[in-house]
């Protein structure tokens, strides 16, 4: 038996709740081959959606949520992991459609799995997690498309919470100049420390605003969509990059082609729940080497695996800044 969140919808309705749950009942060896066990996993905003029934993430009952995890393998048919082997799980469906890492137990494919950098112990690691590795891959986005420091300034959207905060942290090491975007004024002296050098209101960028504005950013990073992505991609200079991947003001995209057609900017989609393991390894290689993750304790709160669910209530109400790692052990 071990200890885990179970989602459940019958004719009871939906209920979430913390279990005992027969190993027998995790996801057989042929659907995937490598036991773990996950010391922490995270609260994203998607596993609050999960958790609380808002939206339908989960696509397979009952399911235990949790789309990232970090701990250890125990068990094995992989060639290339082992029991011993730390390791780190971003996306692939996980919590979605297969069981997740709000547990302590959870069988994946070893395919999904990427070893856990030295740099990083599990902590670490789920308080950067899929937000802090799905902004190191917009800045990888910028770097292909030939942004180097000292090009420009670099827009952050949805500055405080999750993707921004890493992001800001990331941008600002590696010698770029950051200007945050950001809803909450008492978030300042916050986002200056993970190294913003200015920070506007979001107010100017969530309301519509005309196809082309001043040319000010020579990059974007966006995890708001909506009028805010528009607005970003209409202050882009020429020959910018715009690397979208978030929908906190909306999923709609109320823009023109102004921009792409009479400045050349490129808009670069970016998904971590399907990307190739090649591109994960590479962010968190980077991760590793560009991250400071003494700010990882300025951006993480911790709960344990018990108030979960509470945490993933008052996450959904705006109430949390900043990432949640959740303690299994
Ligand atoms: P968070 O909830 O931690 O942060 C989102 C931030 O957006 C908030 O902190 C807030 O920042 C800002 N925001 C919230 N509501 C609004 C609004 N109505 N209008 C404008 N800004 C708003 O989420 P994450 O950082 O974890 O994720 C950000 C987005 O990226 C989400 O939409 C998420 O679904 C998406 N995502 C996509 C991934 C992918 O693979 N493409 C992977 C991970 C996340 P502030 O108060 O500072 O303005």
């Amino acid at each position: 038996m071990f200890r885990g969140l179970l989602l459940e919808k019958g004719e009871g309705g939906f209920g979430a709740r913390l279990a005992e749950i027969d190993e027998s009942r995790l996801p057989g060896a042929d659907l995937a081959d490598v036991l773990v066990q996950p010391e922490y996993s995270t609260l994203n905003y998607k596993d609050a959606l999960a958790i609380t029934n808002r939206a339908p993430v989960v696509r397979a009952w009952p399911m235990v949520p949790g789309i990232d995890g970090a701990g250890t393998v125990l068990e094995s048919a992989h060639p290339d992991w082992k029991p011993g082997d730390r390791f780190v799980l971003n996306g692939w469906g996980v919590g979605e459609t297969h069981w997740g890492c709000l547990a302590e137990r959870a069988r994946l494919k070893g395919d999904w799995l990427v070893k856990l950098p030295a740099a990083f112990t599990p902590r670490q690691a789920m308080a950067i997690g899929t937000a802090g590795y799905t902004a190191m891959l917009c800045v990888l986005a910028l770097e292909s498309h030939g942004v180097v420091p000292g090009d420009g300034e670099v827009l952050v959207t949805g500055a405080s919470g999750g993707v921004g905060s890493v992001a800001i942290a990331l941008l600002a090491k590696l010698g770029h100049r950051v200007v945050a975007v950001s809803g909450k004024p008492d978030a300042a002296d916050y986002l200056k420390s993970l190294g913003a050098a200015e920070v506007l209101d979001r107010a100017a960028f969530t309301a519509p605003g005309k196809p082309l504005q001043k040319e000010r950013w020579a990059a974007v990073v966006d995890a708001v969509g909506s009028h805010t992505l528009a607005n970003a991609l209409a202050q882009t200079r020429y020959g910018g990059v715009v690397a979208a991947c978030g929908l906190a003001q909306g999923l709609d995209l109320p823009a023109s082609v102004a921009p792409f057609i009479l400045r050349g900017v490129t808009l670069a989609g970016i998904d971590s729940v399907m990307a190739p393991k090649a591109r994960r390894e590479a962010a968190w290689q980077r991760l590793a080497r560009d991250l400071d993750a003494t700010l990882l304790e300025r951006i993480a709160s911790e709960v344990s695996l018990d108030f979960a669910i509470a945490k993933a209530a008052e996450l959904m109400e705006g109430k949390v800044t900043g990432r949640v790692v959740v303690r299994i052990a």
